[in-house]
């Protein structure tokens, strides 16, 4: 059991599968790979924002329909102040009269139906009042993007979906986690497995 690869980036990945609809089995570079599909989508979603964030041009879709939320006066404070906050991630967000706020796009990736609850969360993350942690909340509050726009754990992938998680998991690697810790993948080389069947 290895948690730290140096698999080539160009290295031909074999799918083998989906596993318990949350676990992606497959095959690169001699290695047999396991991988959790919302943990490495998470880091690829939180990858992507740091780096809309770092070249101060945030990819942003347009929603079909935009969404209203409304929000609690503390709420609304909170986001008149971290309005640049979320331009910077790829948020368009505006005022609507004094208890609401319309999102008319988002953070390319982020699923629908979900941007109610991800505004309201980053709001509440952004709410702790200790400016001097200001870059802490900013990271934090891009994590619960990240997760909330993850593909979920019990959902079944095509084959087509599979194939990308995988081969952009190998791109990053290096950073075996998601942002809250949790490892992307595990892997088996031919050799561990062979001793487990007492071959080796
Ligand atoms: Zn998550
Ligand atoms: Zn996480």
């Amino acid at each position: 059991l290895q948690q730290e690869l140096n698999i080539p980036k160009e290295a031909e990945v074999r799918v083998i599968g989906q596993v318990f609809e949350t676990y992606i089995l497959a095959e690169a570079d001699g290695e047999m790979l396991i991988v959790d599909q919302h943990a490495a989508h998470e880091r690829l979603n939180y990858e992507e924002l740091k780096k809309k964030r770092e070249n101060s041009e945030p990819e942003s879709q347009m929603l079909m329909i935009p969404e209203i939320v409304s929000l609690s006066p503390a709420e609304m404070a909170i986001w008149e102040e971290n309005k640049d906050f979320f331009e910077s991630i790829g948020f368009e967000t505006e005022a609507m009269g004094e208890k609401d706020v319309m999102v008319r796009c988002v953070p390319t990736g982020t699923e629908d139906g979900n941007i109610k609850d991800i505004l309201i969360e980053m709001l509440d993350i952004l709410s702790d009042s200790k400016h001097d942690k200001r870059t802490y909340l900013e990271e934090r509050a891009m994590y619960s993007v990240s997760c909330k726009s993850a593909i979920k754990a019990n959902r079944s992938l095509t084959e087509e979906e599979i194939k990308k998680l995988v081969s952009d998991v190998l791109v990053v690697q290096k950073a075996n986690t998601c942002p809250h810790g949790r490892p992307l993948f595990i892997s088996y080389s031919k050799y561990e497995i062979e001793k487990q069947f007492k071959r080796a």
